[in-house]
């Protein structure tokens, strides 16, 4: 296989996943779905099942009734009105009205069946979007600034590079076999909207005096990463112009595929590496591929704002702004987006942003037509600015479609958000995240307070679901930490009113104006 020159370690044992993946690449499958579509689900030999991540496909729960779950890559957020509807499209055709939006700014869809795939699959690329390479071990989409291009907060517009970086690493067969998924992030959002620390490559804003002039560029963090051994990403000693940043990108992502280990699947995310490296040790390899870099500039990151940008805000260009709105838990219906698509067209040029916090944005409103805009019925549930529980919740998919899932999860979030802002009123956002495996798809670890969920047996011996209770984690500048586990568990049953509890608490002890994180 032509592959199988990249990776240093020959001596090393290969997991069975390593094993599929010599046997057949990934992106392999892409030629076989038209057969697989005619011929139907039965065809499809089980032991490449798997082999549909690399299409941005997972069976959903329970495998054996074949619908799949699609993942499509929005890179850095951006959507066009003509893909708004496209999207829209195939949510009502095909996916059961269930559209979801990612903490990657990803569009999620669910109910999918392999007979459908081939239209699904025309339909995106006519409007230029793709499923393939959003799941698998493979570069995934890249999350950035939704608000590149408009924001008064950016020193540099991103879109170019993003568009740039993810055409190179889409469909590139050179990196279709990574050792496992490999998350980058490209933002010069100075309140680090790319959530720089728990990526597996993250470049950040910042600037340099080279040859007397002060220069816009990036730094470099490697080694961040969620899941059960979650690490924050460390900076690496170089200054990158954006003229280099795609083969600074290309250089990290090789040495990931050639270094990174394939023996035991749970340690061969890039964060492993990197730990067992030390960022020294990377940097020397780095420049192996790209000469010497440059040291460090001054880091232009300030203040995190996890990721939320709500109301009518200034944007970059006079007399126009963006117009954030809550997304309740990411989701949407196809009739919302087709609504949406149409908002976007009439008052907008078109454009729509989603937000890593499954949030959304239209952007280039002008002055005089932001109030029609917020008049349109779709803004009742989709809010400008929606209250401190619901507007600040994030939630993976859980139970309902997900096989990894131990408990249900977005439905449930929804609820307690709902149930919080009813019950305690707070001057302050809190951040709650919750997720239904140690897997952490919906950012568990950097959330005010964070949802694990597990099974329990009660004190009758049932078995139910609960969660794991955490708290304090932020991606704040210099001070960025994950959440701690406090002690015991929640019966799923209790949550709203556990929690409720705790937050009164919060409530009658701060400061006005105090966040959680500073409590
Ligand atoms: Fe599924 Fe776990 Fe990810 Fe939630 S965190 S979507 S339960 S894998």
């Amino acid at each position: 296989m032509a592959y199988e020159k990249f990776w240093a370690n020959k001596s090393e044992k290969l997991n069975k996943d390593e094993h599929l993946k010599l046997r057949k690449d990934g992106l392999d499958i892409l030629n076989d779905i038209d057969r697989f579509a005619k011929e139907g689900f039965d065809s499809i030999p089980k032991e490449e099942w798997s082999l549909f991540k690399w299409a941005g496909l997972y069976l959903q729960k329970p495998k054996e009734d074949g619908y799949f779950m699609m993942r499509v890559n929005i890179p850095s957020g951006f959507i066009t009105n003509e893909q708004a509807e496209v999207i829209a499209g195939i949510g009502r055709d095909y996916g059961r009205d269930v559209i979801d939006i990612t903490t990657r700014q990803a569009i999620q869809y669910h109910w999918l069946r392999i007979e459908e795939l081939p239209d699904i699959f025309n339909r995106l690329d006519r409007v230029g979007l793709s499923s393939v390479g959003a799941c698998g071990d493979i570069p995934r989409t890249i999350m950035g600034n939704p608000l590149a291009g408009v924001d008064p907060n950016e020193l540099y517009d991103t879109r170019e590079i993003v568009e740039d970086v993810y055409r190179f690493f889409q469909r590139n067969p050179d990196f279709s076999n990574l050792p496992r998924k490999y998350k980058m992030s490209i933002s010069s959002n100075i309140h680090n909207a790319g959530h720089d620390r728990i990526n597996c490559v993250a470049f950040t804003p910042a600037v340099k005096e080279m040859d007397g002039k002060e220069v816009i560029g990036f730094h470099v963090k490697v080694g961040g990463g969620l899941s059960a051994k979650p690490y924050l990403a460390q900076e690496l000693d170089v200054f990158v112009e954006p003229q280099r940043l795609k083969e600074v990108a290309i250089a990290i992502t090789t040495i990931y595929r050639d270094f990174g280990y394939r023996e035991k699947r749970h340690r061969a995310r890039l964060k492993f590496l990197i730990a067992d490296w030390g960022v020294e040790k990377f940097k020397e390899k780095l420049f192996e591929y790209t000469g010497d870099l440059p040291s460090k500039g001054i880091d232009k990151t300030e203040k995190w704002n996890g990721g939320f940008f709500y109301g009518v805000q200034p944007q970059k260009q006079e007399g126009l702004n963006y117009v954030g709105f809550n997304v309740p838990v990411g989701r949407m219906s196809s009739d919302e987006w087709f609504d949406l698509a149409r908002i976007a067209r009439e008052y907008g040029n078109g454009e729509i942003r989603t937000c890593n916090s499954q949030n959304l944005i239209i952007p280039n409103v002008p002055n005089e037509k932001t109030e029609a805009l917020l008049a349109e019925p779709l803004f009742e549930r989709i809010k400008l600015e929606p209250k401190n529980f619901i507007g600040y919740a994030v939630s993976c998919t859980g139970i309902e479609y997900c096989n990894l899932a131990l408990v249900e999860t977005k439905e449930r979030m929804r609820r307690v958000a709902e149930y919080l802002d009813e019950h305690i009123s707070i001057d302050v956002p809190v951040r709650i995240h919750m997720i239904g495996c140690p897997n952490a798809c919906g950012q568990r670890q950097i959330a005010d307070i964070g949802f694990q969920g597990v099974k329990m047996k009660t004190k009758d011996k049932r078995m139910v679901e609960a969660f794991e209770f955490y708290v304090g984690g932020t991606l704040e500048k210099d001070v960025a930490q994950f959440n701690e586990k406090l002690k015991g568990k929640v019966e799923a049953e209790e949550l709203a009113p556990a929690l409720a509890a705790f937050l009164r608490y919060f409530e009658e002890n701060k400061e006005p104006n105090e966040f959680f994180f500073d409590f």
